[in-house]
């Protein structure tokens, strides 16, 4: 099964996807994760990336292509994988479809997280607190919740278009969360 959750910073895409991965017995690509990767690893990706990610803003849109382009071409990929933060922007969700389609990948669902903006703000700040991620300060917080909401979030509408589209309530126990998930996509 091939598919992707979306949500705004803070709602629990990671920590959901990494339990929805195990379930369906598919890959959890996180473009955060490999994008953090690329930094750690002081790549020519990973040193470009840094001068956006550490101000919240969003890495070019071809860089995003290219990454997640290269990666679901792999054969491990074939069996399926949940895509967890990428596309963030239209021309991603159009890069996405057109690369799927030319490899005869079929997106199934995209799930959407929903939950409360001031709760979300409130689990960051403890979030970066906890882990010293360098973009979980209070106001880089609040620039990527915007961002959220002008650029990701009309993406809600590109896959309700699709048909695909399952929005599920991101606040709870994460084990409820989860089943909540794995029941839409049933
Ligand atoms: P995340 O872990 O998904 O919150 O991503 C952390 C940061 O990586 C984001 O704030 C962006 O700077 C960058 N990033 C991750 N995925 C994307 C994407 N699909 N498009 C642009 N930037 C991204």
């Amino acid at each position: 099964m091939k598919l992707l959750i979306m949500g705004p910073p803070g709602v629990g895409k990671g920590t959901q996807a990494d339990r929805i991965k195990d379930k369906l017995e598919i890959l959890h690509l996180s473009t955060g994760d490999i994008l953090r990767a690329e930094v750690e690893a002081k790549s020519a990706i990973g040193m470009d990336a840094k001068l956006y990610m550490d101000f919240g803003k969003l890495v070019p849109d071809h860089i995003l292509i290219e990454i997640v382009k290269e990666r679901i071409s792999k054969p491990d990929c074939d069996n399926g994988y949940l895509l967890d933060g990428f596309p963030r922007t239209l021309p991603q969700a159009e890069g996405l479809d057109k690369m799927m389609h030319s490899i005869k990948h079929e997106l199934e669902w995209a799930i959407s997280l929903t939950a409360n903006e001031d709760e979300l703000v409130a689990r960051l700040i403890k979030r970066g607190e906890e882990l010293g991620r360098s973009d979980d300060t209070p106001d880089v917080i609040r620039k990527r919740q915007k961002i959220y909401w002008e650029k990701t979030a009309p993406l809600l509408d590109f896959y309700l278009d699709k048909s695909i589209l399952k929005e599920v309530d991101g606040l709870g126990e994460i084990p409820e969360i989860t089943e909540r998930i794995l029941h839409v996509i049933k």
